[in-house]
């Protein structure tokens, strides 16, 4: 992302298709499925795609931080603080977003804030050896 983008526009609770996406944003709607192999996730069961706003919101907002602050192993991302974060008592939990991916989720330690961290899978033993995950939705 050379620029600045802005989520002013975005709301919240609204799908997106990827031209709505793009126009929304100021970007060309070819530069959000780019978005997809970095992070951002697309409710690829339907057809035409769509992405929930809020997801939007996150990818852009966690990609404008990641630019800005490197994010330790041990650090998730404080809505609140808008800076990376310990979790309080280095509890999460996992949400899975689909089979392959999901989010850590805690309590920021500065401001006990919503913390949260976009993983795969496949990480979750890597990060299992730094936090206390608590599965949820896994059975
Ligand atoms: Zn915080």
């Amino acid at each position: 992302m050379a620029k600045r983008v802005s989520t002013r526009k975005i709301k919240k609770h609204r799908l997106y298709g990827y031209d709505e996406a793009g126009g929304a944003l100021g970007v060309t709607p070819h530069t959000v499925r780019d978005w997809r192999a970095s992070g951002l996730e697309v409710m690829a069961a339907t057809t035409p795609h769509y992405i929930l706003g809020a997801e939007l919101i996150r990818y852009i907002e966690d990609k404008q931080a990641k630019r800005s602050v490197k994010m330790a192993l041990d650090q998730m991302y404080c809505l609140k603080c808008k800076a990376p974060r310990k979790p309080l008592w280095g509890m999460v939990d996992y949400i899975p977003t689909n089979d392959a991916r999901g989010r850590l989720m805690g309590l920021c330690e500065a401001c006990e804030g919503g913390l949260q961290r976009f993983v795969g899978k496949g990480d979750l033993g890597r990060f299992g050896q730094i936090y206390e995950i608590t599965n949820k939705g896994v059975s």
